[in-house]
């Protein structure tokens, strides 16, 4: 049996035809920047994670990079992110000119832990980027209440969680701005790059709307100097179809994730836990195996395709050298950084397509488990 990582078209041809016709018709209509599908996307969006506005943005870094200058962040200026994320969470900390600061995850959950967190405030300290790592919400009241209590302002990183919960609200709302990416495989992606910025503050919205769309007030007059990163189009009519879909997708996944557990339970492999007040989206499904390399080209020969999140923590990244960490920070987000193994999961996974990798993984653990059996030398009483 193959089991890829993840396959787009898994949802069915008749899916696949209405955004086909979708592209068709921006197409004709012959305008690609700007125009009603942005609009019509922003206002359902932001109507979806229950906040006031959202502006469509290039891309999920951009997105970030712009929450941070409306915040008036640069140089002079230190903003924490999690250890264990993808680069773009400190790479548009970087691009305004502040300091990136990392802080350790939770053993339990994989996302940013609150206690390490609170140990690398400084007087410097302007804003905290917690991820929804892998579709989990972070803890986000105590972070928020801590911040708030220091005048820091929190950017959620909401890339990996469209629609996910957190005590019964969605992510989006739950800090000063959220931020969002619709690269193709997240969980509401786009047929290529895409990104958004939601918030309930007009006065920031106003000024992020402007800065991503060169600072400008009308066509050819400028307020100041912004940058150019703006919603295709195209990708808005695609992204406005498929938020259509986006809660069958996330309940498919999570479908997937609870069969997953369930038959994972007999392997002992650990796995980070969805506490009760959070709903996870599940864009990955991770587990933690030893000897990594080993079970993913077993895997890998048994037709099923892994992917690891993230090889390497943040602070070992050749690109954060010049931090200088010390070795002995970041205990839990660097070993998980070596064990970390994500299993495949996709809107449309089948159940047997699940027993099948779990039957496998389960397998290979226990031959693992049993080394060199061969070789054990037994001793006998003569
Ligand atoms: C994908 C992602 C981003 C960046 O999004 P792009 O659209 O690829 O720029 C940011 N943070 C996290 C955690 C991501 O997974």
């Amino acid at each position: 049996m193959k089991v890829p990582f993840v396959d787009f078209n898994a949802w069915g041809e008749e899916y696949s035809k209405r955004l086909q016709d979708t592209v068709s018709q921006v197409i004709s209509e012959g305008a690609f920047i700007g125009g009603p599908h942005i609009g019509a996307f922003e206002k359902e969006f932001a109507r979806y994670c229950g906040v006031d506005y959202c502006i469509g943005t290039g891309n999920g870094t951009d997105a970030i990079f712009i929450a941070l200058r409306a915040f008036g962040i640069g140089p002079g200026d230190e903003v924490i992110t999690a250890a264990n994320s993808f680069i773009a969470s400190a790479e548009a900390i970087t691009m305004t000119g502040a300091k990136v600061v990392f802080a350790d995850c939770s053993p339990d959950t994989g996302t940013i832990n609150v206690s390490d967190l609170e140990k690398r405030l400084t007087p410097r300290t302007k804003a905290i980027i917690p991820v929804h790592l892998y579709g989990l919400p972070a803890d986000m009241t105590p972070i928020v209440e801590l911040a708030h209590s220091k005048g820091i302002r929190v950017i959620e990183d909401a890339a990996q969680a469209h629609g996910a919960t957190y005590q019964g609200r969605t992510v989006g709302s739950l800090a000063d701005i959220a931020c969002f990416s619709f690269y193709p495989a997240k969980n509401l992606g786009a047929f290529g790059d895409g990104g958004c910025i939601v918030t309930n503050d007009s006065t920031l919205a106003a000024w992020m709307r402007m800065f991503a769309n060169h600072g400008r007030t009308l066509k050819y007059d400028h307020e100041f100097e912004g940058t150019n990163s703006r919603l295709d189009t195209i990708q808005a009519a695609v992204l406005n179809e498929k938020l259509q879909y986006l809660d069958e997708w996330n309940e498919s996944r999570r479908q997937a994730a609870k069969l997953y557990r369930h038959a994972l339970t007999e392997t002992n492999l650990p796995l980070f836990t969805e506490p009760e007040d959070r709903q996870s989206v599940y864009h990955l499904f991770v587990t933690r195996v030893p000897d990594r390399e080993r079970v993913r080209a077993a895997l890998s020969e048994a037709g099923i395709d892994t992917g690891i999140h993230y090889p390497v923590a943040l602070p070992d990244l050749t690109a954060y050298k010049y931090l200088e960490t010390s070795p002995d920070d970041f205990r839990v987000a660097r070993s998980y950084a070596r064990e970390v193994l994500s299993l495949p999961i996709y809107p449309g996974i089948s159940s047997d397509q699940i027993e099948y990798v779990v039957y496998q993984l389960s397998t290979i653990v226990r031959g693992l488990r049993q080394p060199r059996t061969e070789f054990t030398v037994q001793w006998i009483e003569p």
